[in-house]
């Protein structure tokens, strides 16, 4: 199933197929991690980037419709955490790992890996991409 994601409407399992399985642990507990806060979170982003995750909460507001500055708050202390757990943690097999830099004729990227996965050439090909229908 590679259905794309409708952005700020899913919950972190329906996102954990657009990163590496090494990460998946590292999700699965920030997911508790929210819902413990708030069982109704959503999630507007959670992507790749230079090496990590970076995740983007959802905006909650009130039963007045006032912005829930708290909610931010902490939902951010959590995802920040993850985000600086997930560039020491290999993205295929989740070892304590690091970013390493790939590139080829599509371009260079950084992808966290342990050293392990590291010297597996198969990790040099360019991550999976997730391709957005419309
Ligand atoms: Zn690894």
């Amino acid at each position: 199933m590679t259905d794309p994601v409708a952005p700020g409407e899913q919950q972190l399992p329906a996102w954990s197929h657009t990163v590496g399985p090494g990460w998946a642990a590292l999700l699965a507990r920030l997911h508790e991690q929210l819902l413990a806060l708030a069982p109704d979170y959503r999630i507007e982003s959670c992507r790749r980037a230079l090496g990590g995750l970076r995740i983007w909460v959802a905006e909650r507001f009130d039963e007045q419709g006032e912005f829930d500055g708290h909610w931010m708050d902490a939902a951010s202390r959590l995802t920040e955490e993850a985000e600086a757990r997930s560039g020491r943690t290999c993205e295929l097999c989740g070892a304590e790992g690091r970013p390493r830099f790939r590139g080829g004729r599509h371009g260079a990227w950084i992808t966290a890996l342990c050293d392990t996965c590291a010297a597996d050439p198969r990790t040099h090909a360019p991550p999976v991409r997730v391709h957005a229908h419309g």
